[in-house]
């Protein structure tokens, strides 16, 4: 394979770089990255990000041009990714709605909900979160008890939803209920759009412990939903579920262009830091652990590569992106925890005490939830065993 860029693609990344320089936040490609820490100064500066994305054309160039997109290809979805991480761009905050909720409409909604909602997602009209776990429903996800009824013309929801990113800032939801009893669990769920802006709608913040407040605990005390708002059939939601958790999965994989930036950052730290008067990559164990950091993100890349040229011919992502997922979310994990640890015991010093820049202690501690989120790394080796390796189901579900 060749992995060069044409003359036209490196067209498309000076396009984009250019874009960046002249509309990024006043002061970021200097270096003042920090985001207000007031909620809805936060909201808005995310909101007013997205919009000048859209504007420009950036903000879901993977959709087709019928919705907005740009039609991208595999290569220029490549290159728009290097280019985000190397400037460090504000987060999306419609990443669940433009990555998520959008292209599982695009493949499974009706054209009423792709007309109604697509467009609201992508100029950031429309927030959006995803409804899935509950207490006592996580990696068991077919365990949900939520319920929906229908009583007239309405649906009306009752249950509690946990771990909701971004739900105080949306506007929609894409719930998952319980519409019936049935045999298997996996039966009787229906997926809804529901306005997050009703009486029946009640969100709580969750604390992590790096002391953000990035998700939720949702309650739903009658909220009321309507036909028009199911996607698929009532009762036969889990193939829903299931075409959003891929379109998820394939998400977070496509970390491993933040991860290759990271790797680069960690190249420099230890090249900053001093021991014995020697920088640290002198350090022949350094060294020797900085060529097992590069050897597995390179095959991470190169694993990621093949999968999203299978998407590509597919039109729709496989089970490989559990594969994505995993490799990329561990050594993460990993390399953020090695990072720390160089700093020795200084490394539990943060925010403004940080010995180098608080981005590695932060880092650190959002590491651990990148690893549950969109599936616990033990469930995707059950998927990649039972769904790639066709090796036998795990008893347990
Ligand atoms: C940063 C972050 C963002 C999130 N955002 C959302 C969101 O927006 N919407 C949403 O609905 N949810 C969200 N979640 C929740 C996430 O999907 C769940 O935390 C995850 O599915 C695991 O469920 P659980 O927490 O109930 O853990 P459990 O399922 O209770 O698992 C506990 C432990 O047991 C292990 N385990 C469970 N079953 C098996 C098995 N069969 N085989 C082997 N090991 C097993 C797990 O791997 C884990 O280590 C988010 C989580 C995080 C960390």
């Amino acid at each position: 394979m060749d992995f060069s860029f044409t003359k036209k693609e490196e067209q498309f990344r000076q396009e984009l770089r250019t874009w960046l320089e002249e509309n990024l936040p006043e002061g970021w490609l200097a270096g003042n990255r920090e985001l207000p820490e007031d909620e809805e100064e936060y909201s808005a500066f995310l909101r007013n990000w997205q919009k000048t994305l859209h504007e420009g054309g950036w903000a879901a160039i993977a959709w087709p041009k019928k919705y907005g997109g740009r039609d991208a290809t595999l290569m220029e979805e490549i290159i728009y990714q290097q280019e985000m991480v190397r400037v460090k761009a504000p987060p999306l905050v419609n990443y669940v709605g433009i990555h998520m909720v959008a292209p599982t409409l695009m493949q499974i909604g009706t054209e009423e909900q792709k007309e109604e909602y697509i467009n609201k997602i992508l100029i950031g009209e429309e927030v959006w979160c995803q409804g899935y776990s509950e207490p006592n429903a996580g990696s068991d996800l077919a365990a949900i008890q939520t319920s929906a009824v229908k009583e007239g013309d309405k649906w009306i929801i009752n249950g509690q939803k946990v771990w909701t990113s971004f739900g105080h800032l949306a506007d929609r939801c894409f719930l998952l209920t319980r519409t019936s009893h049935k045999e298997k669990k996996h039966q009787g769920i229906t997926v809804f759009l529901l306005d997050m802006k009703q009486p029946g709608v009640e969100t709580l913040p969750i604390v992590q412990m790096d002391g953000k407040k990035e998700f939720n605990e949702v309650y739903l005390n009658d909220a009321v939903a309507y036909d028009a708002d199911i996607v698929g059939e009532v009762d036969e939601g889990w193939k829903v579920t299931m075409a959003l958790l891929m379109h998820e999965r394939t998400g977070i994989g496509a970390q491993v262009f933040t991860l290759e930036q990271q790797f680069e950052d960690l190249v420099k730290l230890t090249k900053e830091l001093h021991v014995n008067d020697q920088p640290l990559i002198k350090d022949p164990f350094v060294r020797q652990k900085m060529v097992d950091f590069y050897t597995r993100f390179r095959g991470s890349l190169l694993n990621y590569y093949r999968h999203l040229t299978k998407t590509l011919k597919d039109g729709h992502p496989g089970a490989e992106g559990s594969m994505d997922k995993l490799m990329v979310s561990e050594l993460t994990k990993e390399l953020f925890d090695y990072a720390v640890s160089v700093q020795g015991h200084q490394g539990v010093l943060w925010k403004k005490d940080a010995l180098v820049d608080s981005y590695w202690q932060d880092n650190f501690l959002q590491s651990f939830g990148m690893t549950i989120g969109g599936g616990t790394s033990e469930i995707l080796r059950n998927t990649i065993a039972e769904r790639i390796l066709g090796l036998p189901k795990d008893l347990g579900r």
